[in-house]
């Protein structure tokens, strides 16, 4: 059954919330009221039996493309299955290098760490928007183009810690995957000594969002060079200064967690042309304890912030939003959960997900208040009443102080992003259209609200681009505008 990219239109936000109610892939995140018609527009997922049964129900359905093939095309730009940053390179290849200047030719031999600074080099992102060009026979791959695999960003992970000992280290996250992958999480510091703030990055927590992790090893990647060699940081049109980069490591503790769901990325990128729906895997690769057929948790609706309350997700196993039987039942978000209790000074939280080009601060289970505090997720007189946008029953409270803090972080992140190649992004409260619990970024800037002894870490999701998984060349212009707003972030963070 073919699958296609739509719009769905719908008149009324009652429209709306009933669609979160039909079994749909639906992309709530970036579901809008459009300002010159006044309807909205909700991305969306669907086959053909569901588009019709939406127009029979009344609903207006834009269809854009078949989504088949265009998770066929995507899958060419997964990078070959070999390991472009293994430090050994093959013998015939190292032959060939004697042979020619390793400036002249594109596949040529190359350190480990060379091949992964040339990939990551994004330094004219503004300048190619079609990406970079290939042979004919596609040789040049082997360094250029091509989404990271699971395998590749821990071999980027590791490179990287085993090319900066002084700067950067690599340590496995406590649990590994339920197929048994490891993921390790990057730590960014320069000198040692005393307690310093931190900052978490995470990307690959939906499968089909793969460039969430080619974004976080890019950051890493070009933080670390221009470091370490005391230049400045160039993204496209964005520069920050060589004192901007020193200040970054010299004054924080950077964690990067380039993969939180490695077995659903691998999933997702292990298409071939009978099963090409693989490829819009949103969820782990859970199978334990669920009933029949059913495959994965969302690993995004799965953290400790009002789970129970079933806010924009599911109990049922065979949904794409499905919450997991407990609250951190998962290995992927208990991972993350670790971090934050093991590095007690992390005090800033970045989500890297696809896409709709947000940038989102809490809450995201209803609107923002700042003038009733018991409003609050850990007041029980108001289970049952929150998660309805639209109405003042319950509005979730935040400190004025705080709403103002993440404001302007997220505006100074969007500034340094828009600075790179003139893309906006939307700036916003999470909440959208559609109510959530149970993510990520909400978690963690609850948790010093249930515990005051814990610092308080100010979350944001960012949403990159305009589709899951854009074309490789085109991600390469959006990895240059993200690792810009995280580096904003960062040189923010390091002198608050
Ligand atoms: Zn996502």
């Amino acid at each position: 059954m073919a699958v296609y990219s739509v719009t769905i239109l719908a008149d009324t936000l009652e429209q709306v919330t009933a669609l979160a109610d039909r079994d749909l892939d639906l992309h709530r995140r970036a579901a809008r009221r459009r300002p010159t018609t006044d309807d909205y527009a909700v991305p969306a997922l669907l086959t053909d039996e569901q588009i019709d049964r939406l127009r029979e129900d009344g609903y207006r359905v834009e269809v854009h493309e078949n989504a088949d093939q265009v998770a066929m095309e995507r899958s060419a730009d997964v990078s070959p299955d070999v390991d472009r940053f293994s430090p050994d390179p093959p013998e015939e290849t190292a032959d060939r290098d004697r042979e020619t200047p390793p400036q002249a030719t594109m596949d040529g031999p190359r350190s480990a760490t060379t091949a992964l600074e040339q990939l990551m080099d994004l330094s004219d992102a503004d300048e190619r928007p079609d990406g970079p060009a290939r042979s004919a026979d596609g040789s040049d791959r082997a360094v250029f183009g091509g989404y990271l695999t699971p395998g590749e960003v821990e071999s980027a992970v590791s490179v990287l810690a085993a090319n900066h000992p002084e700067l950067a280290s690599a340590s496995p996250l406590p649990e590994p995957s339920w197929e048994g992958r490891t993921s390790h999480v990057l730590r960014l510091r320069a000198g040692t000594g005393e307690p310093r703030p931190g900052v978490l990055i995470t990307g690959g927590v939906h499968a089909r969002e793969w460039g969430g992790s080619d974004i976080c090893v890019a950051f890493a990647t070009n933080l670390l060079r221009a470091y370490s060699t005391g230049s400045s940081l160039q993204y496209g049109s964005k520069t920050f200064s060589a004192a901007d980069v020193h200040a970054v490591l010299d004054h924080l503790d950077v964690f990067v967690v380039a993969d939180v769901n490695p077995d659903g990325k691998a999933y997702s990128q292990s298409i071939d042309p009978g099963s090409p729906q693989r490829f819009w895997w949103r969820k782990n690769r859970r199978r334990e304890g669920l009933p029949g057929s059913a495959v994965g948790v969302d690993v995004n609706r799965n953290f400790d912030f009002l789970w129970a309350s079933g806010i924009g997700t599911s109990a049922d196993p065979a949904q794409l939003v499905y919450k997991g039987p407990a609250a951190f039942s998962e290995p992927e978000s208990r991972n993350v959960r670790w971090l934050l209790d093991t590095y007690e000074d992390i005090g800033y939280f970045v989500d890297v997900h696809s896409y709709g080009e947000l940038l989102l601060y809490s809450w995201g289970d209803d609107e923002n208040q700042i003038a009733t505090p018991d409003q609050n997720f850990l007041n029980p007189a108001f289970d049952g009443k929150r998660g309805v946008v639209g109405d003042s029953v319950y509005r979730e409270y935040i400190p004025a102080a705080d709403r103002d803090a993440v404001v302007q972080l997220a505006d100074e992140m969007n500034a340094a992003l828009g600075q790179v190649r003139g893309t906006q992004y939307t700036v916003e409260q999470a909440v959208g259209l559609y109510p959530t619990s149970a993510t990520s970024d909400d978690y963690a800037y609850s948790r010093h609200r249930g515990d005051p002894n814990r610092r308080k870490v100010l979350g944001f999701t960012i949403e990159f681009g305009q589709q899951f998984v854009p074309p490789y060349g085109e991600m390469r212009g959006v990895m240059a505008d993200v690792a810009a707003a995280l580096t904003a972030l960062c040189r923010r963070a390091a002198t608050t």
